[in-house]
């Protein structure tokens, strides 16, 4: 998508925007592709907010505010694939399109369902067979066709391919159209405004298929191209899992492709990407902002789950675990000074995911062994 960004600075002011009642993603109105407000479909979207983790922050020796989470947990279906998705079924229901169709390891699925419904569309999702049932059952319950397959998230993909012509669907699969992207590049246009139009010295970004990076990337050039903000930019830093990093790796070898990962296992479903078809575009933003590329073990992303859970009160998704991790990891390794101001993207709430069981219990009708309970166990 091209906006005439020079008429659009000669409309609109950062006063104006400021002033605009709509809290959400929707009041970038002028950066979206929606031209009927009609279309633009809404479950209520918030601006989600910056959480300083600062007591974590300290224990690294940064100073309080410069580590943030932007907790994307809030929004509708509880991730920001909303973003996306409501971009994807707004543009659908204003070109006439009734059926969607779409591979997905579960995230994407329900804000899919759930906007599809609110805007009387139809929608079926493909998901691997082992998408955690929770996110099954979401996308089931708010009205979309769910259907397990026995592969990965590329397996589902090739099938959509062939549903396409067999019937009829339109597929919504990343970057096969053009405007989800423009729904995630909101989080760039939110985050500049949120920090009163500049950028972050960091972005630590749990990096799939690369929507959100490759979205951000874009925004922070029309900003600049309206002269919001200026030349600088964050280090755009993904962050994948150790059981499936195609982009890492290809960072690591100067690759400008991610060749196909085999064999992909993590628990931050959200980026079991094994090939991502921006794969080039990632890598283009992450070297031309000086950034890098970082994969952590899913028994330090489950950890970093713990420590920010029980340190600061934030229980992060998987995916977003892993990037407080990276943060951590790029410290250590002198690639981030730790008083940079870094934003850490937390992508979903963590109550969508498999959490250790709680085990302690007590029988009322005993006498009770008070001096067997522990306090605030940690
Ligand atoms: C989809 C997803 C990601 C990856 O996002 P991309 O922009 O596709 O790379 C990360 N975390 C969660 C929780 C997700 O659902």
């Amino acid at each position: 998508m091209r906006y005439d960004l020079e008429a659009l600075g000669r409309t609109l002011s950062k006063e104006e925007l400021a002033r605009r009642p709509v809290a959400g993603f929707w009041r970038y109105a002028e950066f979206l592709p929606v031209a009927t407000p009609a279309n633009r479909v809404s479950l209520g979207e918030v601006v989600t907010p910056l959480i300083a983790l600062d007591r974590l922050a300290a224990g690294q020796g940064a100073g309080a505010g410069r580590l943030l989470v932007k907790d994307e947990g809030r929004l509708p279906t509880g991730s920001f694939k909303a973003r996306g998705l409501a971009l994807a079924v707004a543009m659908a229901k204003e070109l006439g399109i009734t059926d969607l169709a779409m591979p997905s390891n579960g995230n994407a699925g329900a804000a899919l369902a759930a906007y599809a419904s609110r805007a009387g569309l139809t929608a079926t999702v493909l998901c691997p067979a082992d998408t955690p049932e929770i996110n099954l059952s979401e996308i089931e319950a708010q009205g979309a066709t769910v259907i397990r397959v026995n592969g990965l998230i590329n397996d589902c993909g090739k099938l959509v391919g062939e549903g396409k012509a067999e019937r009829g669907w339109f597929d919504v699969s990343t970057l096969k159209e053009p405007y989800r992207i423009e729904g995630k590049k909101t989080m760039g246009l939110e985050l500049a405004e949120q920090l009163g139009w500049r950028l972050p010295d960091a972005i630590f970004y749990p990096t799939g298929g690369g929507t959100g990076l490759i979205g951000m990337w874009k925004a922070f050039d029309e900003l600049e191209a309206l002269g919001w903000i200026g030349p600088e930019r964050p280090k755009m830093i993904a962050v994948q899992a150790s059981g499936c990093a195609p982009i890492v790796k290809a960072w690591e070898a100067g690759e400008e492709h991610a060749p196909l990962w085999d064999n992909a296992q993590t628990v931050a479903a959200g980026i079991r990407v094994p090939a991502a078809i921006g794969d080039f575009l990632i890598l283009r933003a992450v070297r031309e902002s000086n950034g890098f590329a970082l994969a952590i073990d899913d028994e330090r992303i489950l950890a970093a789950r713990d420590e920010v859970a029980r340190g600061e009160g934030l229980l992060l998704c998987p995916e977003g675990a892993a990037t407080y991790a990276a943060w951590q990891e790029a410290v250590a390794r002198g690639w981030i000074e730790p008083d940079a101001e870094s934003v850490l993207f937390n992508c979903a709430t963590g109550l969508k995911y498999p959490l250790p069981r709680a085990t302690r219990s007590l029988d009322r009708h005993r006498p009770v062994d008070w001096s067997r309970l522990e306090n605030g166990a940690s």
